[in-house]
């Protein structure tokens, strides 16, 4: 049998995501419910990747699918194509499986020609109508397929309503857009080089084509980078007949989400445009009209518009982002999918609506991206502070920023990478401003609603955006915007309000963000679901204190090196470094040791009883030391002025010592406990101090439980000389103060070979945890350092590797080592405690990963603590889902 290809909005069965696309997969579940659906058919993903497959060639197989399926629907709309007494228009529309809103390409009124334009124009007896679509499909077609730049016909447009005094198009009458439509077809012609296509046939071929090729447009790709979709899915293609919103004042067209998305109000949302094409909304060239006043423009309509989205959020049990046109009172809806939201509004749904039976707490959980979580967590305009509005639009998606003023996003690009913080205005963006948009603190548009591409690329990023602000006036050439009395410069700072849609001139202050009461809930469900623990890598009291305040259960992971790096500790530190002998490096660390209890006697008095990883020093002496360039500066220039100075003496003293320590690779060389093995004395100084501290604090009544953990260990020989030492002073210290220590000696497993003979090592640990951050960098062989600067980013740009491993873990490379330890590991010891503790411990996908391999916790920054809370509990449940065979849909 024939691969099927194409299906009918009415033949396809349910669950077919995958194939159809979810715009095509809605369409079609909207139509067996018996919702007003303009009739038409999905060309399947399958054939767009057969289209690439063949060298982006359309097969006969799909061409003779499509014909037929066309046939069905000139049967059905008793219309037909390229038929001047009866002309059937289509709309042809990307749809992916997931949704990339406006990113792939979109033509509407195809069918359109000569011959078919003169039929509209009697069948509806609205010539200036069918004129005015039949120029909208040339201008559209030509754009998307024939790549025409849309100037050139804005610009024709602008100098014929100059040469009539027209101030807007609706003074064009038919007779005018004849006129338009023979001057932009000479534009194709010179531009091109041929003459525009007039079989509705070719037309339609040429399109699907357009619409496959734009799944790996510029904007497409950078889109699904930025948000891990595949390349290899591929995007449908539907075909639909048209409606129009266009045909007068009792037509028009809109948008509307069944909730609020950036505040999760449960309350119809969006816009729309009286006599206007659906593209005209989404694009942002004019300014839509609220939702609520369709009630009085058009109350059967709305009443039926409301009906239906209670009707959809039902049926999809999630909030819906909804497309839908009049045409002549008529409703029609012409798509519905899960709408984008703030992270606010995802959790105010998510808890409302379970509140609301909806769905049940385990679902609500799954509802919320752990990632989007980041944006609560995040700065807002300090109410206190006294500021003058500048100028306000519409509050696109929430969160403050300050930036300075660009106009350009290839600019905002720009001063980004230089580290440079900017807000990127514009008087709209479209696609293909997106590099700009997340480049950029935060977006401002004067033109363009709330549903325009500035603002759902801007939510969906957690980035600060307002739009339609028509009150500033963007004056590109000079680079400047005008407010009421004040100009703007290019350069110049502004803060911007997302939440309210304000900007204030200059720098405000920001507060730290607070967790709403729904916020706390859905993380106090994480916690009842999750069954596994999250904890802080933190490693002075104030993140112990943030750790706590966001709901770790412990410190994953306690970094000594940072607290020897504190500028008055720096000198005793490197005086250590540079001792000739034991006896007088000894005589430093003893300086050290009440420095260091201090450290550990805040963190555990802070961390009030719960566990606490201390790892010992890790990384190789010479970062403790000047930078050798700037000492040879120093030398040489002493050598010229002072060459007899004691201080030259010292400077190349100090040299010397730099020069001796320094290596060639120093990530695989004399650092991790390859320190502790030949300078005992520092790790005993710093064991020393942990077991002071705990004596301390557990004097104030506190309980401590701590974790002392041992560095880039690759051999059992090491951790159990290391292990050795650390028994030792417990037993010499416990002796002394008489006391009991709760403690745990545990290594990190961070190199292949650890993880390989993770049974062994088992032999000497009470727990793992591992450090994927050096276990990425020694599984691959890539520099943590520099990997990302120097060819990372190109291999993920050209899908060499799907993700950043330093970001989220390679579970097919990394993971298996990641696996072996832990399954070697429990081989040893079946209670032995595992954790991972390197960057991935707060990404939800590697968070999944682990959790699955059954390991105990995972430790991350405080502040992606509540996004890691929440990751956990998805792990829990879809593991369990899984297991019961009842593998949960994710949209
Ligand atoms: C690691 O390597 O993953 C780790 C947590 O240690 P560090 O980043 O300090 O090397
Ligand atoms: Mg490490």
């Amino acid at each position: 049998m024939n691969n099927q290809f194409v299906f009918l909005f009415d033949q396809s069965e349910k669950g077919k995501k995958e194939l159809l696309g979810g715009k095509g997969a809605n369409l079609a579940e909207m139509t067996r419910i018996g919702l007003p659906v303009p009739y038409g058919f999905t060309i399947t993903t399958a054939a767009c990747n057969a289209y690439y497959d063949a060298g982006q060639v359309i097969s006969k197989e799909v061409e003779s699918q499509v014909l037929e399926a066309l046939h069905t629907l000139e049967t059905k709309t008793d219309k037909r194509l390229g038929d001047p007494a009866n002309p059937l228009l289509v709309s042809v529309r990307s749809g992916a499986v997931h949704s990339m809103p406006g990113m792939m390409d979109t033509v509407l009124n195809l069918g359109m020609n000569d011959d078919t334009v003169e039929g509209m124009a009697e069948l509806t007896n609205n010539p200036r109508f069918a004129y005015d679509s039949y120029r909208r499909f040339i201008q559209m077609f030509s754009n998307v397929v024939l790549d025409v730049d849309n100037y050139f016909f804005e610009q024709r447009l602008e100098d014929f309503r100059e040469e009539k005094g027209y101030h807007s198009d609706t003074e064009l009458t038919a007779e005018d857009w004849i006129q338009v439509i023979a001057a932009f077809k000479s534009i194709v012609l010179k531009q091109v080089k041929r003459k525009f296509p007039e079989d509705p046939k070719e037309q339609l071929f040429l399109t699907i084509n357009a619409v496959f090729d734009s799944w790996n447009n510029q904007r497409a790709v950078l889109y699904r980078r930025l948000h891990h979709i595949p390349g290899h899915l591929g995007t449908a293609v539907n075909i639909q007949s048209m409606v129009f919103g266009n045909m007068g004042d009792d037509s028009g067209t809109g948008v509307a989400f069944t909730r609020n998305p950036s505040t999760g109000e449960s309350k119809l949302y969006g816009e729309y445009l009286i006599n206007a094409q659906g593209e005209d909304v989404v694009a942002g060239i004019r300014t839509p009209q609220p939702i609520a006043s369709l009630q009085e423009d058009m109350p059967d309509v709305y009443q039926q518009l409301v009906e239906t989205c209670q009707l959809l959020e039902n049926h999809y049990k999630d909030m819906q982002d909804i497309e839908f046109t009049v045409e002549g009172g008529n409703l029609f809806i012409l798509q519905t999918r899960t709408g984008k939201r703030t992270a606010q509004a995802a959790i105010r749904t998510a808890v409302e609506m379970v509140k609301e039976k909806i769905m049940d707490q385990r679902e609500a959980l799954l509802r919320v991206d752990p990632d989007q979580l980041d944006q609560l967590l995040h700065h807002r305009i300090d109410p206190e502070h006294k500021r003058e509005q500048l100028a306000a639009g519409l509050p696109a998606s929430p969160g403050a920023a300050t930036g300075q003023v660009v106009f350009d996003a290839d600019e905002a690009e720009e001063l980004s990478r230089d580290g440079k913080k900017v807000i990127l205005v514009r008087p709209e963006t479209t696609p293909d401003d997106i590099h700009g948009i997340v480049a950029a603190q935060a977006t401002v548009t004067s033109r363009g609603g709330m549903t325009s591409h500035a603002a759902v690329v801007a939510r969906g990023m957690g980035k600060a955006c307002i739009c339609g602000c028509d009150s500033i006036k963007i004056h590109l050439e000079s680079k400047q915007f005008i407010a009421g009395s004040t100009t703007v410069n290019h350069g110049d700072t502004i803060t911007i309000d997302g939440s309210t849609g304000e900007i204030f001139l200059g720098e405000i202050p920001m507060i730290e963000p607070e967790l709403s009461d729904e916020f706390q809930l859905l993380l106090r469900w994480s916690d009842e679901e999750a069954k596994m623990g999250v904890r802080a890598n933190a490693d002075n009291p104030v993140d112990a204190e943030k750790a706590l305040e966001f709901g770790a259960g412990g410190i994953g992971l306690c970094r000594t090196e940072h607290m020897f790096m504190d500028a008055s500790r720096i000198p005793t530190v490197q005086s250590m470094i540079l001792s000739e002998t034991t006896a007088e490096r000894k005589e430093s660390l003893d300086k050290l040791l009440p420095m260091q209890q201090q450290d550990f006697e805040q963190i555990f008095e802070t961390m009030q009883g719960h566990p606490i990883t201390v790892r010992l020093l890790d990384p190789p002496l010479h970062e403790f030391l000047p930078d050798k360039e700037e000492l040879l500066v120093e030398v040489t220039k002493l050598q010229l002025t002072d060459p007899h100075s004691s201080e030259l003496e010292e400077k190349q003293n100090l040299l010397r010592k730099v020069r001796l320590l320094e290596e060639s690779n120093p990530m695989l060389g004399h650092r991790g406990c390859r320190l502790g093995m030949i300078h005992p004395e520092i790790y005993e100084m710093q064991v020393k101090a942990i077991f002071n501290a705990m004596a301390n604090v557990m004097d104030k009544g506190i309980n401590v439980t701590s974790e002392i953990m041992i560095p880039l260990v690759s051999h059992v020989n090491e951790l159990k000389k290391m292990r050795q030492l650390v028994t030792t002073i417990g037993d010499q210290i416990q002796g002394e103060t008489g006391k009991t220590f709760d403690y745990l000696i545990g290594t990190m497993i961070e190199t292949p070979r650890a993880a390989l003979t993770a049974d062994q090592i088992a032999e000497e640990a009470d727990f793992f945890s591992f450090g994927t951050n050096d276990l990425t960098q020694t599984t691959f062989g890539f520099s943590r350092d520099d990997a990302e600067g120097k060819f990372l980013q190109h291999y993920v740009d050209r899908d060499v590797l799907k993700r950043n491993p330093f970001v989220s873990l390679d579970q097919e490379g990394v993971g298996k080592l990641v696996e072996s330890g832990v399954k070697l590991g429990r081989k040893t010891k079946s209670t032995l405690k595992t954790g991972i503790c390197g960057e991935h411990g707060g990404e939800k996908e590697s968070i999944q990963f682990c959790f699955d391999l059954g390991m105990d916790y995972v430790s991350c920054s405080p502040f992606r603590v509540p996004s890691a809370r929440l990751a956990a509990a998805q792990a829990t449940i879809r593991h369990e889902q899984i297991n019961s065979k009842k593998v949960p849909q994710y949209s």
